[in-house]
């Protein structure tokens, strides 16, 4: 069968988006690859399409819970056999699982990099036919990217002690050339093809407000946008409880959202906003993950988040639908220290600490450049445009005006 029959069989499309079919054939001719594409681009079917046709087991390194039971979840539903093991699994489910891979029903098996380390899963699979090792999110393994995992440095060598070796095959949607580096050093590929998809999103409107009056904005914002759905970020669950005491108290149909709630208010949010029943949701990073909302126009940063990678990733939640949208980051240079403060708590080795420091000092620059902001992030991100200015964002078509000078905060020293 061929890889687009599988598609339109299986997965019910009638054709592949840009990249996938590439990626799909360089799996299948046994080569590794590494595929940087935006989130939304579907990743997915560029690793599980092969797993259907490659002679053997596909084993995919995920390092989410939740990801791992939508993907597997979605596949049941196609009737494609798959299953995932992880630490939620009961005794009984482990036996049937292993039962149902053992006897090559199963195409697809999904686990966390740390059941890596599983003595009896290891030697379970080294005597299984593994053709093709996934490693999804693969930014993961590197100390440069913003959800690093130590168990994703185990990968290679546990691909290593397989008795023959699999195709290995790479997905993220990070694309900055550090990150790459490390996953091309880490994971093991073998000369791998690489593949880069545009991180550009043409409708999204990019602008920075050097603000020191914050909820003025915010609120004259939601004037003039009224019934909008569209996302606040804060940095603290502090801020997240106040502007959105401040936002509700104006009439506006407000929700929140940050990790101090009960999992229950969080799950009707989440509900609420999905359904419109709310239209102005006010969170921390901690609304991410599994948001799939097509019709967001907004996504306003009430103060920065602490590198360019969750910046973009968090803005890059309004306009799925392609319809033109705004990303608004308000600048302040103080809310420069919460960030910090937030590294210098986290615990880091001293390295790490440096590097989380070195991509606050790159988000700043996001905020206090003067030039096209749309090249600032697509450079941040290692793709070469040709252009310099892209005359859809604020800087380039706004005069920018600068409200708020606070010279003994301009030269915070990052390093
Ligand atoms: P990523 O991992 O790149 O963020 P996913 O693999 O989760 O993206 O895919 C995002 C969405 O796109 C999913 O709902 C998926 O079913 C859909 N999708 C993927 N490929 C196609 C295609 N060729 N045609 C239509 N929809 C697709
Ligand atoms: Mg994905």
């Amino acid at each position: 069968m061929q890889a687009v029959e599988v598609l339109q069989k299986y997965f019910g499309y009638p054709s592949f988006r840009p990249g996938q079919e590439a990626v799909i054939e360089t799996i299948l001719s046994g080569r590794d690859c590494l595929a940087i594409m935006p989130t939304g681009a579907g990743k997915s079917l560029c690793f599980q399409i092969p797993a259907l046709l490659l002679q053997g087991l596909t084993l995919v390194i995920s390092p989410l819970i939740s990801l791992m039971k939508d993907q597997v979840d979605a596949l049941t539903a196609q009737h494609i056999p798959a299953v995932y093991i992880n630490s939620q699994c009961t005794l009984a489910d482990l036996k049937y699982r292993l039962g149902a891979i053992r006897s090559g029903r199963v195409r697809l098996v999904y686990v966390s990099p740390e059941r890596l380390q599983n003595e009896f899963f290891t030697n379970f699979m080294q005597t299984l036919p593994v053709a093709q090792v996934v490693v999804d999110e693969a930014h993961c393994v590197s100390q440069w990217g913003h959800d690093f995992r130590p168990g994703y440095g185990m990968i290679k060598a546990w691909v290593d002690k397989l008795p023959e070796r699999p195709i290995i095959s790479a997905f993220t949607a990070t694309a900055t050339e550090k990150v790459k580096t490390d996953m091309l050093a880490l994971l093991g590929l073998d000369k791998p093809r690489i593949f880069r998809g545009s991180f550009d999103r043409p409708n999204l409107y990019f602008r920075v407000v050097k603000s020191q009056d914050k909820l003025r904005f915010v609120i004259s914002y939601l004037q003039n946008h009224p019934r909008e759905s569209g996302i606040i970020y804060v940095a603290t669950r502090k801020e997240a409880e106040r502007v959105y005491a401040e936002v509700k108290s104006r009439g506006y149909a407000a929700g929140r959202y940050h990790a101090g709630l009960e999992d229950e208010e969080r799950k009707r949010m989440q509900e609420d906003f999905s359904y419109d029943r709310i239209s102005v949701m006010v969170a921390t990073n901690a609304f991410g993950m599994g948001i799939d909302k097509s019709n967001v126009r907004f996504v306003i940063h009430y103060q920065i988040p602490g590198n360019l990678e969750s910046y973009y990733q968090e803005a890059g939640r309004a306009g799925r639908d392609g319809a033109p949208s705004e990303c608004i980051l308000l600048f302040h240079r103080q809310d420069v220290m919460i960030q910090r403060y937030l590294i210098e708590q986290g615990r880091y080795t001293p390295e790490k600490e440096k590097k989380e420091l070195y991509n606050l000092q790159r988000m700043v620059q996001y905020g206090e450049s003067h030039g096209c902001l749309r090249h600032a992030i697509l450079d941040y991100f290692g793709e070469n445009v040709s252009w310099q200015r892209c005359e859809r964002c604020g800087n380039c078509q706004e005069e920018t005006v600068e409200e708020d000078r606070t010279p003994e905060l301009r030269n915070i020293c990052l390093c």
